[in-house]
């Protein structure tokens, strides 16, 4: 372990150049913030989304894509996708991605790679741990920021998933450490991407339920968060390591790989050849990406397999039909988290796609149709002003790194920036009950479920028309799903919905991608929607006499111990009725 370095005193606040990283097993980026607005850096190759990959030739050591290009022809000396292993036993790592790349062994408790990092035919393997292999990673976009910005990177702020434990999250500190860099903070990637988006002038920040679908190349992690008033509590998070962009990249290199063979009957199957399987890799992600912009994409690969080049096309259509399985899986993945929060689907105010796969538009489509209108998909497809979903956490990590560069870093734990995660917040929403116009009690929400505490909410009741009394009974509430089930309905030909249900399915198993329709039969689709339940008295307040046309204050305070003080009073009036009771 070099965690030489980690025990030296970091830069002073007013000596920092600070910038936000995001490490991942596929990808990193880079980003620093200029007048508030937060900027991903490209690297000297003109990369904003830098393969986390190193690759070793003649003592000459490459990063990013050149690295990433050298997995065809130089795979032993290539060390790719090794975030997820820093701070792990070598038992407890899944290596499935390492087979086309240098292997990961067992040193000393940790993983490590046997790699030729020298020059010339005779030298000796290096065999680094994989804290060393962060390290110099992380050098190398430490040295590409400072390049960019003209003076030494000394400081950031790092992404890491919600699941990482206390030993990853220290040999990450370390391995960043030991490249002279100091680590502000480790921000989770769900809250880094909120955060790039409600950062940006135009967001109001208002109480919301938001989901994060980060979907990477190995690894897809979805995070339920509420933000009230500024600050974010992960409710759920769920993570997979099935569904995500090697998937997809799986379903196009078997589709061309039989389309291949078809045509080269005899040349063998390029899927058992290393070299012409990691061709088959690289060009089937371009090609991937390709249709995330265009409706048609060409693949065409050089010498595959025994010298036989290959070229064909595919369209989004087919694409999508193909990688169907894959694109449900992300479709569960999202419905999980929500389920595992206690929410329903009507309860997310916000969906946002974060990581590479999420710019794929039958993804966003999907989520589309899974949520109600109200929720906005923040998605490029679904939504013009989306921000770039390989951007959002590095712009995030950078906009906090500039928040708190002025701190001490002693201080920085401390400090109330939004990037507090698992706070204290009270599960049932706290309001009043107001009559409704056909006289039925109502519950009207001030502070919404999941807030986070301490918290304080003040509404206006109004008196009744000609001034009186006003009562004020603060309850807790809570949601639940109304379903009204639509009335049977007979099709003038005299087929029931079953019927017709049933002819949509085998349509479905025809393949037919684009039959996620929304609008069919929609008058038929049982109704859902979100009503609040009353539920215990907290307080019950009389105001008298409130003059006509008046309003009656209501504030509602929760303490950090769950306790609510109720404070009622007439606005403009003197005095007020107060109470405090205990949760
Ligand atoms: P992980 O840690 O899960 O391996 P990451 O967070 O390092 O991933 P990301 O850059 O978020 O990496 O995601 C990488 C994945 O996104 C790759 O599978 C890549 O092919 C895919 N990807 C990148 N751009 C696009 C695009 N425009 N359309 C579709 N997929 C894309
Ligand atoms: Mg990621």
């Amino acid at each position: 372990m070099s965690d030489n370095g980690a025990s030296k005193p970091g830069p002073t606040p007013g000596d920092r150049t600070v910038i936000g990283i995001t490490f991942g097993n596929s990808n990193s980026s880079i980003a620093y913030t200029v007048d508030d607005k937060a900027e991903v850096i490209a690297n000297e190759d003109g990369d904003r989304q830098i393969p986390t990959i190193l690759s070793y030739v003649d003592g000459d050591e490459y990063y990013g894509q050149q690295a990433k290009n050298f997995l065809v022809r130089n795979p032993k000396n290539t060390v790719a996708y090794f975030r997820d292993f820093l701070g792990k036993e070598f038992k407890l790592i899944d290596p499935t991605h390492n087979h086309a790349s240098a292997h990961p062994q067992e040193t000393d408790d940790t993983v490590s790679f046997t790699i030729k990092d020298k020059e010339g035919e005779e030298a000796e393997t290096s065999t680094l741990t994989v804290s060393e292999v962060a390290t110099r990673y992380l050098r190398r976009l430490v040295g590409a920021a400072s390049e960019y910005l003209g003076k030494k990177v000394t400081s950031a702020v790092i992404t890491i998933p919600t699941n990482f434990n206390d030993k990853q999250k220290a040999a990450l500190i370390a391995a960043a450490a030991a490249a002279d860099l100091e680590v502000m903070q480790l921000i989770s990637e769900p809250v880094a991407a909120v955060l790039a988006y409600d950062a940006r002038p135009e967001a109001q920040i208002e109480d919301k339920i938001v989901v994060v679908a980060d979907l990477g190349g190995t690894r897809s992690d979805v995070a339920v968060v509420a933000s009230r008033g500024g600050m974010y509590t992960i409710l759920a998070t769920v993570h997979d390591y099935e569904f995500a962009g090697f998937a997809l990249d799986k379903v196009l290199i078997d589709h061309f790989a039989k389309e291949f063979i078809k045509k080269h009957p005899g040349a063998g199957d390029p899927r058992e050849n290393p070299r012409s399987l990691a061709k088959l890799r690289l060009e089937a992600e371009s090609t991937k990406k390709a249709l995330s912009l265009g409706s048609n994409a060409s693949f065409s690969v050089e010498s595959l397999i025994n010298g036989l080049d290959f070229a064909s096309t595919i369209n989004r259509l087919r694409y999508e039909t193909i990688a169907r399985t894959v694109f449900e899986g992300f479709n569960r993945l999202v419905e999980s988290a929500i389920k595992k929060a206690g929410l329903d689907v009507l309860d997310v105010d916000e969906v946002i796609l974060s990581g590479g796969t999420a710019h794929t538009p039958r993804i966003a489509g999907n989520f589309r149709y899974i949520f109600p209108q109200s929720t906005r998909i923040l998605a490029p497809s679904t939504e013009p002003t989306a921000i770039n979903p390989s951007e959002l956490q590095a712009r995030g990590a950078a906009l906090q790194a500039s928040l708190i560069q002025e701190y001490e870093a002693e201080d920085i734990e401390q400090s109330t920036h939004a990037a507090v995660t698992t706070v204290p917040h009270i599960t049932n929403a706290i309001g009043v009950i107001s009559l409704s116009e056909s006289g039925e009690e109502v519950f009207v929400p001030i502070v919404p479920p999941e807030t986070a505490v301490p918290a304080r909410r003040t509404v206006h009741v109004a008196a009744p028309k000609d001034g009186g009394d006003v009562l004020v009974k603060v309850v807790e509430g809570n949601t639940h799903i109304k379903v009204t089930k639509p009335e049977p309905k007979v099709k003038e030909n005299g087929d029931s919905k079953a019927a017709k249900v049933e002819d949509a399915d085998e349509d479905e198993a025809d393949g037919d991608a684009s039959d996620f329709s929304d609008d069919e039969d929609e008058e038929e689709e049982e109704k859902r929607e979100k009503v609040w339940k009353i539920g215990s008295t907290l307080a019950e307040a009389a105001i008298r006499g409130v003059k006509k046309g008046g309003k009656v204050e209501v504030t509602i305070n929760v303490n950090a111990d769950l306790s609510v003080i109720v404070t009622t009073r007439e606005v403009g009036g003197k005095g007020g009725v107060r109470g405090t009771l205990s949760a």
